[in-house]
């Protein structure tokens, strides 16, 4: 795929600080709603690697710590399979809790496999 702003599941290739905008925005942009609704994702990580696969990783493993930290004892949805929905339904998964991935599309995240494939088809 070239035309990454016209898939509506991306809407863009990945996140940058416009002008005016500042890290202290992904910080924003993660923080929870009601200690329920957690949010992960590249566009979060405001820790020196956002737009980066690292940045995604890194992100839903801090989700994953936070549903760990706010106590929540039951099932968990991830929505999206892309690489921050991976790592924090693993980290969660690795926990005990049981976790429900939801994706959109027919694939798996940019970039994931151990054959550096960028592309996963669920199975
Ligand atoms: C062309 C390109 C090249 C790149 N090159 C590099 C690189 O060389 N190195 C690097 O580190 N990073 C690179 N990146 C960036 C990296 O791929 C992303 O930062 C990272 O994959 C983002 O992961 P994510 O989990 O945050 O988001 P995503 O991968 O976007 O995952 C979100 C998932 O949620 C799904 N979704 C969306 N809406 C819904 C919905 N309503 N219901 C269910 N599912 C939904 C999407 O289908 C998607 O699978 C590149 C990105 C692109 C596009």
């Amino acid at each position: 795929m070239t035309r990454w702003a016209e898939d509506p599941f991306a809407l863009g290739s990945y996140s940058y600080l416009a002008v005016g905008s500042s890290p202290a925005d992904r910080d924003a942009l993660a923080e929870p709603i009601d200690d329920r609704l957690l949010f992960a994702g590249e566009a979060t990580s405001s820790g020196g690697y956002p737009g980066t696969v690292h940045g995604a990783l890194r992100s839903g493993v801090r989700e994953a710590e936070r549903v760990g930290a706010l106590g929540i004892d039951g099932p968990v949805v991830v929505v999206g399979a892309g690489v921050a929905g991976l790592a924090a339904a693993a980290a969660i998964a690795g926990t005990g809790l049981g976790v429900t991935v939801v994706e959109a599309r027919d694939r798996m995240a940019v970039g994931c496999g151990p054959t550096g494939r960028w592309v996963c088809p669920l199975t």
